[in-house]
């Protein structure tokens, strides 16, 4: 993260207010706090923003946080000419200059007259020119090729060194600067003045206050720009100053360093970012940056709470959870099971080209009538890989091959089989139907369009569109880390020696095989001892991780650790579900990480795992809440079900298609878990399930555990 807690990013305005709607080159502010990027704001006229500032700087300074200030226009003139109008050398006395000149307000303002003023110290015409008002301002030309003789430089250094900027004399017309650097100059004078000593100006001043400004060009990153308002259709400028906020907020520190460490020209300035594009845009491709931290009572029950009923428990975690994972970008191959971080994009079209989707012969349709036609081939072919560099003439066919380029003068391909040849022509009978046998070009996929959505979780075909749309590399979600505990004195790990009265360890292996099977990557902090240091150390070990699963000690009993630890030391809430088997579900966060304290029985465990943990950790990772398969199937057995909590008994498909329980509903029993394929849901209401109604089938597989 860069070492700036709050990054601002100004796009300025050199016009009169614009009104209360938002347009497109009114002012729009992006901010990044802590890593996080807000929704772009808009200003209605400078005197508003310049408010809304000196606001948002009082509270940063207040709070002790530092702040990057970049606005988007040049904040010197070339080189000399500082010195010309104020006497004194530096940028400064130049702003100070300008602040005591320009009158502002949201309707009018003096700008071609200060334009105009500054000529007048100049020789000849110019350097100033443009006009966006009907009246002729005295000694401001209209064009820029009326100046002569005024001896100024049109471009400052930095202006040379990014293609695409404008000169600052140039006051009107699309896409010019100089009436933002006039109306913006006496802001950051004044901004400068308010809070002196604890601000400087980049690169003019070393950046180590604890506001720096700084001079930002948005189109630096202009073809991620255009990509971004292509597809989300958002005013342009409010998207510069959001991926510029969110662009700068995911540099690291040293890479920040390097970029202001530029030392150019003190009197021109430069602009922050220049010639740094890579590693912005890989920055703002891996995204380092963090999604804001889950609140800290998120898991809190409202008072007066009792049993929780499922769908209201899901409810509940569905809202206060959000993703936690920052992003990377990744090879194809190392991309399976792992969450799309951005929408993606097709590079190009699918197919690129309209080719042939058989071995046949290829010619132009109108060429060809019904009954028998002989068409001459030409010399050559074409073939997948290599296409036939000529046209065909009309009236003439062409040896084509499966995946071959349509040539220039063919739209139609006739299958190999229903011709006949003798290498000098083909014969075939129609009528042949247009376009047959082709593919159109894009007719699967058109480049540019969205091929995979942002939370998209990447199985072996979408590697395949991905690879066919050019694609090498994918943006993913950093895959969650997931710790696992096991809380008892009576465990002991599986294969060692266990005496009277001792247990082996069974839950571990099985949450931490579901935990890989889900894409997670699973951190194992072993079995703990109903012993709070011993837990307390496992659960901080766990911290790095993104989430904890526990199993053991989850009630209020004497021996339920884990959870008067949690109540004590953590965030905890005992979240009274009604559920069977399950019951109590300890939520809570131990410095920061969410904490999922299963039940000690393995029946529990595991239902609690499938119905509470796998959608809360798929939330987690970026890829969105997961609901199981659910599939109505015939009942092959009889059961009366009480009011007040849901059952999910362990079940089957059996051999005539009915969905069969197992013998036993014991929680321990983990023998059941293996005969059975899936889980039985029953709701919350009182049922009298007679053999043949259908019943909600859950399988393992719909669970992601086959
Ligand atoms: P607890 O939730 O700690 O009260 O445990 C409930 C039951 O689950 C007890 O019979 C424990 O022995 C058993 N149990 C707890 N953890 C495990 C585990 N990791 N593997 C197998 N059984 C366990
Ligand atoms: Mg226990």
């Amino acid at each position: 993260m860069t070492p700036f807690d709050t990054i601002v990013m100004v796009d300025w305005s050199g016009g009169h207010d614009r009104g209360a709607t938002p347009k497109k080159d009114a002012i729009w502010v992006g901010v990044s706090r802590d890593g996080s990027v807000e929704a772009p704001i808009y200003h209605r006229n400078r005197q508003v923003v310049e408010a809304w500032l000196t606001d948002l700087l009082d509270a940063e300074q207040a709070a002790g946080r530092r702040v990057l200030l970049g606005f988007d226009f040049p904040f010197g003139y070339p080189k000399g000419v500082a010195e010309k109008i104020t006497g004194a050398a530096g940028s400064f006395p130049l702003w100070d200059w300008l602040e005591a000149r320009i009158n502002d307000s949201p309707k009018a303002n003096n700008r071609w007259q200060v334009a105009a003023e500054i000529n007048r110290m100049f020789p000849g015409i110019g350097p100033f020119w443009g006009n966006g008002t009907k009246t002729d301002v005295a000694d401001l030309p209209r064009k820029g090729r009326e100046r002569v003789g005024h001896g100024l430089p049109d471009l400052r250094v930095v202006e040379k060194a990014a293609k695409g900027t404008f000169s600052v004399w140039q006051l009107a017309g699309a896409g010019a600067v100089g009436s933002q650097v006039l109306m913006g100059l006496p802001v950051l004078a004044r901004l400068r003045r308010r809070y002196v000593g604890a601000l400087s100006v980049w690169p003019f001043e070393a950046p180590d206050a604890q506001i720096v400004l700084a001079e930002i060009w948005p189109s630096i990153l202009n073809d991620r720009v255009q990509e971004i308002c292509a597809r989300s259709g958002d005013i342009r400028d409010a998207v510069q100053v959001r991926l510029m906020a969110e662009v700068f907020a995911a540099v690291t520190p040293d890479q920040m360093t390097a970029m202001l460490q530029v030392t150019r020209d003190k009197e021109e300035g430069w602009i922050l970012g220049l010639n740094h594009e890579e590693t912005l845009l890989a920055a703002n491709g891996e995204n380092k940056l963090l999604p804001p931290a889950l609140k800290d009572d998120c898991f809190a029950l409202p008072p007066g709470v009792d049993w929780t009923p499922v769908p209201e428990a899901l409810e509940r975690l569905r809202a206060v959870l959000h993703p936690v994972v920052g992003r990377e970008t990744v090879g194809l191959v190392q991309a399976l099971g792992r969450v799309v971080a951005k929408d993606m994009l097709a590079k190009r079209s699918n197919p690129p080209t309209a080719n042939s989707a058989v071995d046949g012969y290829g010619f132009a349709h109108d060429a060809t009538q019904a009954g028998p036609n002989i068409l001459p081939l030409v010399e050559g072919r074409s073939a997948a890989g290599q296409a036939y560099p000529g046209t065909v003439p009309h009236g003439h066919a062409i040896r084509i091959l499966t995946g071959a380029t349509v040539p220039k003068g063919v739209d139609t391909v006739v299958l190999e089989e229903d011709c006949s040849t003798d290498a000098r022509a083909v014969a075939f009978n129609g009528p042949v139907k247009p376009r047959a046998n082709t593919r159109k070009a894009g007719e699967d996929v058109t480049g540019g369009a969205v091929i995979l959505p942002a939370g998209h979780r990447l199985r072996a075909p979408e590697l395949a569109l991905l690879a066919a749309t050019g694609h090498g590399k994918v943006a993913v979600q950093r895959r969650l880390k997931v710790a696992v505990i096991s809380t008892g004195d009576e465990l002991r790990e599986a294969g060692e020696e266990a005496g009277i009265g001792q247990i082996f360890d069974a839950n571990r292996p099985m949450l931490a095989a579901m935990l890989e099977g889900w894409g997670y990557q699973v951190i194992d902090l072993g079995r703990q001892p109903d012993d709070e240091a011993a837990i307390r150390a496992a659960l901080d070990a766990g911290a790095e991780a993104d989430a904890i699963l526990t199993s053991g000690g989850a009630s209020a009993g004497d021996e339920d650790h884990i959870s008067r630890l949690l109540r004590r030391e953590g965030t905890l809430s005992n979240w009274r579900i009604a559920l069977k088997p399950g019951r109590p579900l300890a939520l809570a966060q131990w410095h920061g990480v969410p904490v999922f304290g299963l039940p000690g029985n393995p029946v529990a465990a595991l239902v609690c795992a499938l119905i509470f943990a796998r959608p809360a950790l798929s939330l987690l990772s970026g890829a969105g809440w997961v609901e199981p398969l659910r599939m109505q199937v015939p009942a092959g057995f009889a059961k009366s079900k009480k009011h007040g909590r849901a059952e999910y008994p362990r079940a089957r498909i059996g051999a005539d298609g009915r969905v069969e329980l197992f013998k036993s509903e014991g929680s321990g029993r983990i023998s059941g878990l293996t005969w059975a394929d899936g889980l039985v849901e029953l709701p919350f209401e009182a049922q009298e399930i007679a053999p043949g109604d259908l019943v909600t089938y859950l399988p393992y597989v719909g669970f992601g555990v086959g």
